[in-house]
């Protein structure tokens, strides 16, 4: 609560959109989304900077203005996310990421490999600490320009995104021991067993966003939010026993991150973990808001989550260790499953789900996973954004 207080004399005196509130109030603030963030921009940094600016400057190349580092999420160019960090508080999310990740940090030398989107714009050269060595490596060059520089490296400890994590198991470039940490995208557990079986360890994940830092496993493998930095709020995701995360950064000033809904949707788990944190523990990133199916059913539409149909379609037969599940229209679903895989069972397990919680669509499934490029990757999906009113369900 001291956080929150702080925060709340800070926005109060320094931030343009929150002159009214009352700082000692937080539940009274404004929950806000992204429209609402991208089109108050400038009211919500300190230093006024708007949102064409940093646009603009993005385009041009530049990675700053004035004191400030700017940067965007990944993302298609309409829905992305902007930020504003200053030095001084990105060298403190770093830090804040490392310290939560590495405990033994203190007495231990370790070198970091990070391929994170944005991190060698960000972060350009940095070394790192006297005990932690830091690698960058640009996920925007692909992974054969550095995968060389990589083994010279030598990490001990691995931060990417787990289709990058995956692709780099499979050549052989991470080595038995490394710690690896799932990042900056949803983890789908088909992609964790080949990650393990390269570096003999449990995989890890750090959750983050463009809205900051937002949670980090230990290594009894739960991942813990950082409720020591964060505020979380919960909304209900429809009845689907999913929460969308409210969240509100008490550790930044540049730009006011407060009690805004994120896209995500979280399964949290109610159990105390085993290793003694009192954070609150999550079982699952099940995916993005945006992403849950609306389907018709016999009275009115019907929500299908994401988590729900990929477990469908992973459990229909053993040889499915990649899929892609699109919502394609209205009352329509594609599926794509590898080469050889059982289609028939896909199709009638994904079938099984809809009957079972009363939706209604004609499913096709082929053969064949289409390749992924450098955005993020979806792999339950839905492209369909026919009638929005119908939504409102969600
Ligand atoms: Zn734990």
């Amino acid at each position: 609560m001291r956080g929150l207080h702080r925060l709340g004399r800070h926005l109060h005196r320094h931030i343009p959109y929150y002159r009214g509130i009352d700082p000692a109030r937080p539940d009274g603030w404004p929950v806000i989304d992204k429209a609402e963030l991208l089109e108050n921009f400038a009211a919500m940094n300190r230093a006024g900077i708007s949102l064409d600016a940093v646009r603009d400057a993005l385009a041009a190349g530049e990675t700053r203005i004035g004191d400030h580092a700017i940067g965007h999420s990944t993302g298609t160019s309409g829905n992305r996310g902007y930020f504003i960090v200053s030095d001084a508080e990105r060298y403190v999310w770093l830090g804040t990421l490392l310290a939560k990740a590495l405990p033994d940090a203190l007495w231990r030398r370790h070198r970091v490999a990070l391929a994170l989107p944005g991190f060698s714009r960000l972060y350009g050269a940095a070394g790192g600490g006297s005990r932690v060595t830091l690698g960058l490596f640009d996920l925007g060059e692909g992974i054969d320009r550095w995968a060389g520089r990589l083994a010279a490296f030598a990490p001990d400890t691995i931060v990417a995104p787990p289709k990058v994590l995956r692709e780099l198991a499979g050549r052989g470039l991470i080595a038995r021991g490394t710690i690896a940490f799932s990042a900056a995208e949803v983890l789908d557990p088909v992609d964790v067993p080949a990650i393990e079986a390269a570096t003999g360890r449990p995989l890890r994940q750090i959750y983050m966003a463009t809205e900051g830092l937002l949670g980090v496993s230990c290594d009894h493998g739960t991942l813990h939010l950082a409720e020591d930095v964060v505020a979380f709020e919960w909304e209900a995701a429809g009845d689907s026993g999913l929460v969308q995360p409210v969240v509100t950064d008490m550790t930044r000033r540049a730009q006011a991150m407060v009690r805004y809904r994120m896209n995500d949707l979280l399964r949290l788990d109610p159990r105390t973990c085993t290793c003694g944190s009192a954070l609150q523990a999550v079982a699952a990133v099940a995916g993005r808001c945006d992403d849950l199916f609306v389907l018709p059913g016999s009275a009115g539409p019907v929500t299908v989550t994401p988590d729900v149909l990929r477990n469908a379609v992973i459990d229909a037969d053993r040889r499915i260790d990649d899929f892609r599940i699109v919502q394609t229209h209205a009352a329509a679903i594609a599926v794509a499953i590898p080469a050889g895989a059982d289609a028939t069972a896909a199709e009638a397990a994904v079938a099984r789900v809809l009957a079972r919680i009363g939706a209604r669509a004609a499913i096709t499934v082929t053969h064949g996973i289409p390749p992924t490029d450098a955005t993020k990757l979806r792999r339950v999906r839905r492209d369909w954004r026919g009638d929005q009113s119908s939504m409102s369900a969600v």
